[in-house]
């Protein structure tokens, strides 16, 4: 089967290293199953992700000298390819799970949500208890009165179902998504659509076969798997990929100003940037400069560890 992999990162800064790996295993491997590879822009959250961020985001990938096959700049017959222009699509696959009965509104604010009370899993993510799940029509219509606002919209998570699947590197996961995450988000209050139901509706919508992406979205899958089943869509491969710790041991954030393209750029060219990383996730035999087509050879998802990654001091 042809496989079609994508990059679909968030522009809410400079792309970073975590962004760039993400983006070089991805390419890598599609490319080396003769695969086409997409570029979406996940700009759903406007406020965070501004037009501007996902233009240097798309000069960003060009310098590293990984291309696509669709996408901003080249089109296709999936765009377009920025989340932001693809709110109608969005609202489509909502109204489907309606009029299966399966979305309700949730009242609930973010105090509520978070308070030390409500139930949490071990990843300290918040569990929803379910408070909106089964309002009557009095009850809902006094909670919208008090809240002031419109309310967000839930997926109604079946009791008891188990979603499972086996990663393609990680291994078999599986969640009991009424225990371990509860009804979760479809839209937010402010009208903002979830993650969740968009990356869904566009992997689908765009044919993607293969999803290769950081481990800290393993979690978000089995959510991913129920929306796939309940609008009837084709569900993808998925591979998640160890996430990248900085040299004390803490995940890569905005806060590891030097793990950006802006402080990288100026000190490395595309292929020193490229085969470190290769290097340090386990494909490229040392931190030599490697440009995305020759590493082509060398690449083979056994070779990256399946635990998080040290960047060792000095490397970048
Ligand atoms: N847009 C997400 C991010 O940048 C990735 C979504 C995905 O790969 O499913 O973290």
């Amino acid at each position: 089967m042809a496989v079609t992999g994508r990059f679909a990162p968030s522009p809410s800064g400079r792309i970073h290293l975590g962004n760039i790996l993400c983006c070089l295993l991805s390419w890598l491997s599609a490319r080396q199953k003769g695969g086409r590879v997409i570029l979406r822009i996940e700009d759903l959250d406007t406020a965070r992700c501004p037009r501007r961020y996902g233009e240097q985001m798309i000069r960003d990938i060009r310098w590293l000298g990984l291309d696509w096959d669709e996408g901003p700049e080249r089109g296709g017959p999936g765009g377009p390819y920025a989340q932001s222009l693809r709110t109608e699509l969005y609202q489509a696959a909502l109204e489907r799970l309606e009029a299966q009965g399966l979305v309700y509104p949730c009242f609930c604010t973010r105090a509520e949500l978070h308070a030390a009370s409500a139930p949490h899993r071990e990843d300290g993510q918040v569990i929803y208890p379910g408070t909106c799940r089964d309002l009557t029509e009095e009850q809902a219509a006094e909670r919208a009165c008090r809240s002031g606002r419109p309310p967000a919209l839930r997926l109604r998570v079946p009791a008891g179902v188990i979603i499972g699947f086996t990663d393609g590197h990680m291994g078999p996961y599986s969640e009991d998504l009424a225990r371990d995450c509860g009804d979760f988000l479809l839209r937010r209050s402010d009208g903002m659509f979830a993650y969740q139901l968009a990356v869904v509706v566009d992997d689908a919508a765009m044919g993607v076969t293969e999803v290769v992406r950081g481990a800290d979205l393993l979690s978000s899958t089995p959510r991913q798997l129920l929306l796939y089943r309940l609008l009837g869509l084709k569900e993808p491969a998925f591979c998640h990929f160890p996430l990248l710790l900085d040299s004390g041991g803490r995940r890569l954030s905005k806060r590891n100003a030097d793990a950006g393209l802006d402080t990288l750029g100026e000190r490395y060219t595309a292929p020193e940037i490229l085969g470190k990383l290769a290097y340090l996730a386990g494909f490229n035999p040392s931190a030599e400069p490697r440009t995305g087509e020759s590493l082509l050879a060398d690449f083979d998802w056994e070779k990256v560890p399946r635990e998080d990654i040290r960047i060792p001091e000095g490397l970048f």
